[in-house]
């Protein structure tokens, strides 16, 4: 069976000022697997993932999901295609319970369109959903508890599903470690696993041993370009980038 490619960008390029932060990037993430981009402070990761995610518009290149040309469309077209960057924490309702933070992202997808909304039966089968993606993520005890009583790995794990509440085909994850504890980085690894099994799954992501565990495909990016990619073992063997990483 053809291997089919989720998400292919060609020429990417953003400039700030005269400064080139991606300068010609052209890669590809393969459908079913876990991508990573890393690189060293100030490689364009950020940039190029912003890029990817359509909350940056490029000077030049272009971005294909599932073989359609995305490179002019909104966040919320790409995420009604099923391409769909995480929540941030910071989106989390503090107040509301887990349960009610997840109801509030499903209803989301009324606003991502008609596809998503199923009125009469809708509000009955929301709470059921809502369950049922807290137990996807290891949150079925806390449904009741409020948001902000839940520790920072459990918040990242409510964030985690409130995103797969789109329905996500691909999901972008920005930094998921950042902050989190061993054992906590231990539990979304696991998670993050786990919900990949149907989706594809592009990460950056500074935390190498995790990358070197969850991801199939690393791109490793160093001023604006990339400058080596494959599986960890060749990547984390790769003179320039062990040279990029130190900062010779
Ligand atoms: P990384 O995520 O790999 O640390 P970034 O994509 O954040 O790298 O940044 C790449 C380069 O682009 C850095 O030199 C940074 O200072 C610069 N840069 C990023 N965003 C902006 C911006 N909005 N304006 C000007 N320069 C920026």
């Amino acid at each position: 069976m053809a291997e089919r490619i989720a998400l292919a960008c060609e020429g990417l390029t953003k400039r700030f000022g005269g400064f080139k932060a991606v300068d010609n990037v052209s890669l590809t993430v393969r459908e079913g697997t876990i991508h990573a981009l890393i690189g060293p402070n100030g490689a364009g990761k950020t940039t190029c993932f912003n890029l990817l995610t359509k909350v940056l518009q490029p000077d030049a290149g272009r971005i294909a999901y599932f073989g359609r040309d995305v490179t002019r469309l909104q966040q919320e077209a790409v995420a009604r295609l099923g391409m769909v960057r995480s929540f941030q924490i910071s989106a989390v309702f503090l107040g509301l319970t887990a349960l009610q933070n997840v109801r509030v992202a499903l209803l989301q997808r009324t606003g991502l369109g008609p596809k998503f909304w199923r009125p009469a039966r809708a509000m009955g089968h929301l709470d059921g959903e809502a369950a049922r993606l807290l137990g996807e993520v290891g949150l079925e005890a806390d449904a009741g508890t409020r948001a902000a009583q839940l520790p920072y790995g459990r918040k990242r794990a409510l964030e985690i599903a409130m995103t797969l509440a789109l329905d996500p085909r691909m999901l972008l994850l920005d930094e998921p470690m950042a902050g989190l504890g061993q054992e906590d980085v231990a539990r979304i690894t696991a998670l993050i696993r786990r919900v990949s099994a149907h989706r594809t799954v592009l990460m950056v992501e500074h935390n190498l041993s995790v990358v070197s565990e969850l991801c199939h495909t690393i791109t490793v990016l160093a001023r604006g370009s990339i400058l080596a990619e494959g599986d960890y073992q060749r990547v984390s063997t790769d003179e320039r980038v062990i040279t990029a990483y130190m900062g010779v």
